[in-house]
C-alpha cells in the first residue's frame, strides 16, 4: 500500500534522457512517435504500414492493428518501469503514444485490456495492461470493459514459442457478450508472438464482436521464427 503510494510520489525520471518530471519526457515522446512501426504483430513480417500484414488481417480475426515501436531502447524501459518497479505512470505516457498513433475511430469504441496472469497481477497489485488500457479510454472518451479473463492460471512469459501458441488457443474467455455493433480495441503492453491477441480477438469475434482491432506498446522480435 505504502510502496503503491509512494511509486505515485516520487519523482519520475525520463527513460530515454534521465530528465526529471515524467516517465516520457516531450522530447523522448516527439523522437519515439517518428518512428513509424511497420511490422506485422502476428507473423513479424514487414508490411506497408500499420501493424498488420495483408495476409494476417485474410486470414484470422484481427481486422486492424498498431504498434508503438519495437521491444527495446525507451519503450523497454518503460514498460518494464510499469511491470516491475511500480512507475504508474508510464502507463499514462504508453497511452498517450498510443492515443498520438490511433487514427480517428467510432465514438462507440469499446476498449477491452488483454488480462495480465493472475498471479502476476496479484504479485504487482495492478494489471499493467488494464492502466494503459483505461488511460487510453479516457483520453478518448471511450469506455474500457473488463470482457476477457484468463481461463487459467498460467503465465505467458518464459516459455517457449510452441508452447505459448499450443496455449494461447484457450488463454481466454469472455466475460460477456460483445457489445453489439461497437468495434473493441484490444489494448496489451507487448506482443510477444501475437498469439495471445490472436487468440483474445478469436474469443471475442465467438462472442459476437463484429469488428477487433488491436493496439499494442511494443511489438517483441525475440523467439520469432518464420512460420
Ligand atoms: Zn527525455
Ligand atoms: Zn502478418
Amino acid at each position: 500500500m505504502i510502496e503503491n503510494l509512494l511509486s505515485w510520489l516520487a519523482p519520475h525520471r525520463c527513460v530515454g534522457c534521465r530528465a526529471e518530471g515524467s516517465p516520457l519526457c516531450s522530447v523522448c515522446f516527439d523522437n519515439l512517435s517518428e518512428q513509424p512501426w511497420n511490422r506485422c504483430i502476428l507473423c513479424y513480417l514487414p508490411c506497408g504500414s500499420g501493424a498488420l500484414c495483408r495476409d494476417c488481417q485474410a486470414k484470422g480475426p484481427l481486422d486492424m492493428a498498431w504498434a508503438a515501436g519495437g521491444y527495446g531502447g525507451e519503450l523497454k524501459r518503460l514498460v518494464k518501469s510499469l511491470k516491475f518497479e511500480r512507475a504508474r505512470q508510464a502507463a499514462l505516457s504508453l497511452a498517450e503514444l498510443l492515443d498520438w498513433l490511433l487514427p480517428e475511430l467510432p465514438t462507440t469504441t469499446a476498449v477491452v485490456f488483454v488480462p495480465t496472469a493472475n498471479s502476476r497481477r496479484r504479485q504487482r497489485g495492478y494489471d499493467q495492461s488494464e492502466l494503459i488500457a483505461r488511460a487510453l479510454a479516457g483520453r478518448r472518451g471511450w469506455p474500457c470493459r473488463q470482457m476477457l479473463e484468463r481461463s487459467d492460471g498460467s503465465r505467458q512469459m518464459g516459455s517457449g514459442r510452441r508452447q505459448r501458441l499450443a496455449r494461447a488457443k484457450t488463454l481466454f474467455k469472455t466475460a460477456g457478450p460483445a457489445p453489439s455493433g461497437a468495434p473493441i480495441l484490444l489494448v496489451d503492453d507487448v506482443a510477444t508472438t501475437g498469439a495471445s491477441l490472436g487468440a483474445a480477438a478469436k474469443v471475442l469475434k465467438a462472442a459476437g464482436a463484429s469488428q477487433v482491432m488491436a493496439a499494442v506498446c511494443a511489438v517483441s522480435g525475440a523467439g520469432r521464427v518464420k512460420m
